[in-house]
């Protein structure tokens, strides 16, 4: 019954590529051209952030400069894309465009770079967005990658396990230790969710990771709340020579 739905939604809107609007065969949004124009992180790459790193791993646990002075309160990280080129306007389309449907193959992309990742009874939650903020842009774009992760992954997705309790100013423009200090103390763990990541692992996600500090935020609210490890997941990663 669902396959016949299925097929018949796909032959009224057959899947176009995200990139250039031809048809596509596979879920995964973007046709064989697209796909290699795409700036998606492969290879070695930071433990704690994702961003790639050139040479091969040796086995040890290896981190860019960044993570290194400055340790991040999460374990392990990883992001799908390098926020550049067609990766920054899918970004910007399912930010400000509203082109929600593009959350589905972006949490394909994202399942696969968090593999190494993923653990059991792992709980997928989403950076929150201020209700104000909300209120404006009608989505969060976090919580609609993270059902989409979850859908991806088969992990449970708590979509409000947390919440802003500020309203934050937007952080573009501001160094790594302005935003810590504005975020620290304005997400906190939701009261009627926090026992749900009781001695879990989390999966935090976001669209866009930059400087780490609404990561770092949103992993100390869960490690204040009893949550055993937490993990961070970003469409795309802001590298800084690029
Ligand atoms: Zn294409
Ligand atoms: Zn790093």
């Amino acid at each position: 019954m669902w396959q016949k739905i299925q097929t018949a939604i796909e032959a009224i809107y057959p899947p176009r590529c995200l990139g250039c609007g031809d048809l596509v065969t596979s879920d995964f949004g973007l046709c064989g051209t697209c796909w290699r124009d795409t700036p998606f992180i492969e290879g070695t790459v930071c433990e704690s952030c994702g961003v790639p790193l050139i040479g091969a791993t040796d086995g040890h646990r290896i981190e860019c400069d960044d993570c290194m002075i400055h340790p991040r309160p999460w374990k392990d990280g990883r992001a799908a894309l390098l926020y550049t080129g067609r990766a920054r306007r899918i970004i910007l389309a399912l930010k400000h465009g509203d082109r929600p449907e593009l959350a589905r193959p972006a949490g394909l992309w994202m399942a696969r770079a968090a593999k190494p990742i993923l653990r059991d009874r792992m709980i997928i939650a989403p950076v929150p967005l201020h209700w104000t903020r909300l209120a404006r842009r009608r989505y969060n774009q976090s919580a609609l990658l993270a059902q989409s992760v979850g859908h991806a992954t088969g992990l449970p997705v708590c979509p409000d396990l947390l919440v802003r309790s500020v309203a934050t100013p937007m952080l573009e423009g501001m160094n790594a230790a302005q935003r810590e200090a504005l975020l620290t103390g304005a997400i906190k763990a939701h009261p009627r969710r926090k026992h749900r990541l009781i001695a879990r692992n989390v999966l935090l996600v976001d669209d866009v990771m930059t400087s780490g500090a609404t990561f770092a935020a949103c992993a100390r609210a869960c490690l204040d709340a009893g949550a055993n490890q937490v993990f961070v997941l970003a469409l795309a990663r802001v590298a800084h020579d690029t």
